[in-house]
């Protein structure tokens, strides 16, 4: 018989979504935790649904099926892709930040920031 994984309660440093180990999904910005805090297995996680339907085995089979067939996505996808350049990254994010700055208001329209 395999040894006991603990998994003990403990307070989250963020109110945020935090990933769940057993069903692929995510904690629903509880202020608890489940996590294995040491040995082989730190932090794995278990979420609050996971808890409450408490089928760990198989939800975590069909995780691990989902991520094998993304793993064979992954080596499908191998020299494949076309991806822009880091350049082209960089002058998109600064236009989408400008534009993002503007319709937040953060900045005014350049006609406003004239004097007359
Ligand atoms: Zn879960």
């Amino acid at each position: 018989m395999k040894d006991k994984v603990k998994v003990e309660l403990i307070p989250a440093n963020f109110f945020r979504r935090y990933p769940c180990h057993v069903c692929g999904g995510a904690t629903d910005m509880a202020a608890t935790l489940a996590e294995v805090r040491s040995g082989p297995h730190e932090g794995f996680r278990v979420c609050e649904r996971c808890i409450a339907t408490r089928d760990f085995d198989a939800k975590m089979q069909a995780h691990a099926a989902r991520l094998e067939e993304q793993a064979q996505e992954l080596r499908g996808l191998m020299g494949q892709l076309d991806v822009p350049t880091f350049e082209e990254f960089q002058a998109a994010e600064t236009a989408y930040r400008s534009d993002v700055r503007e319709q937040q208001g953060l900045t005014a329209p350049r006609s406003e920031n004239r004097r007359p």
